[in-house]
């Protein structure tokens, strides 16, 4: 099943519209045309009617119901896991395709879990629902992919900076609540997050295992060894929190089966699609979130020899995790399900 013809140009269903991922979706749709029968909006009943600007129209949101999924052909889901679990086989029951943003089906064997730059081919094998992996996961293949076509990869040592973002618009808005709050001399109480991030930083709080890692850790592993389709990767990830607004940010060190050049990597990283190359070691300039921001490339850099290890590399990546990380990624999938329908 891939997407019918008849159906183009689809109804779009966004749900989680009011949230981050979710006003990252409309912009996209609209930045990038998105061919449109009808875009319907779906949330909670907490935010149903509010309205939103689209294209010079006013859209009204709704509150999630079979009803508001019937007639849709494409759901981008953003609300989260458990919404997804509740709502995505409603819509595929009812015809739709969903394009989750939630963990809730990513490693389930059925479901392609999808980087349009490095496994496109593996949308088109849905069943209904097509994962959009882990903001970090993403950002992290899209370096990784071109380097492994060189040199097969044997191990990877990853550490995240991830910005406020990642935990939602209300994430956010707590990080510039609580600065403020300290730069007034007052004491910074979070309730959104685990821990004040106000000139702060604290490990990534989702559940820890018994092995010590937290989920979002394993999810860099296990997605990274689905989307590469390389079972045996052995790969360490430590994601940590930043005070950062948006952009997330890894230090990525790859160990290869054989030597590979800095010059090799880095001409292959300069025409790998979605990357772009922020490196100039005279001027001492590498990529920051600041730099990627609101755009669709993940930026890399500092590509240099590990010092430890003649078959290793190092390199530094910045990526939009709202955008490439999730709402963009979204929205290629669905535009790969769009060019084979048609
Ligand atoms: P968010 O800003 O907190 O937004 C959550 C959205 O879900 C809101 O629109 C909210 O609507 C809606 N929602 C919550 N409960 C609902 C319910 N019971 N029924 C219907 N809608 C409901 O979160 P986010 O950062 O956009 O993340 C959304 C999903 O994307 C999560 O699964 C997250 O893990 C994933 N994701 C996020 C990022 C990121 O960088 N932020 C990256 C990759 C993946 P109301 O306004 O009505 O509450």
């Amino acid at each position: 099943m891939t997407f019918a013809s008849a159906a183009i140009p689809p109804t779009v269903a966004i749900l989680g519209a009011t949230g981050a991922v979710g006003q990252e979706l409309l912009t996209l749709l609209e930045e990038r045309s998105f061919p449109l029968k009808q875009l319907r909006l779906l949330a909670s009943p907490r935010s149903a009617g509010q309205t939103v600007a689209f294209k010079g129209q006013t859209l009204t949101v709704e509150p999630v119901s079979a009803e508001a999924l019937s007639g849709v052909d494409v759901v981008l889901a953003s609300a989260g896991g458990s919404v997804s679990r509740q709502w995505a086989p409603v819509a595929v029951e009812q015809g739709a395709v969903v394009i989750d943003n939630s963990s809730a089906f990513r490693m389930d064997p059925a479901v392609p879990l999808v980087v349009p730059e490095v496994n496109p081919q593996a949308a088109l094998t849905h069943q209904g629902i097509i994962a959009n992996p882990n903001c970090t996961t993403i950002l992290l293949t899209l370096a990784l992919a071109p380097l492994a076509a060189l040199r097969p990869l044997r191990r990877v040592v990853v550490s995240t900076y991830q910005s406020a973002s990642g935990a939602g618009a209300r994430a956010m808005e707590e990080l510039r609540q609580l600065s403020r709050t300290v730069l007034d001399g007052g004491e910074a109480r979070s309730e959104v997050l685990p821990h004040s991030l106000a000139f702060n930083l604290f490990l990534h709080n989702s559940p820890l295992q018994a092995n010590g890692y937290c989920e979002e850790e394993l999810k860099m592993l296990n997605e990274t060894r689905k989307i590469m389709q390389l079972p045996e990767l052995s790969l360490s990830a430590t994601c940590v929190r930043v005070p950062v607004l948006r952009a997330h940010s890894e230090a990525v060190n790859i160990e290869f089966e054989a030597p590979l050049s800095v010059a090799e990597a880095r001409a292959a990283l300069a025409q790998a699609p979605g990357v772009e190359l922020i490196e100039d070691f005279e001027a001492n300039r590498f990529p920051m979130p600041t730099d990627v921001t609101g755009r669709d490339p993940v930026a890399v850099g500092r590509i240099r020899q590990d010092l430890s290890h003649p078959q290793a590399l190092e390199l530094w990546l910045c990526g939009d995790q709202i955008r490439k990380g999730a709402a963009l990624n979204a929205v290629q999938i669905a535009e790969l399900l769009l060019e084979a329908a048609r």
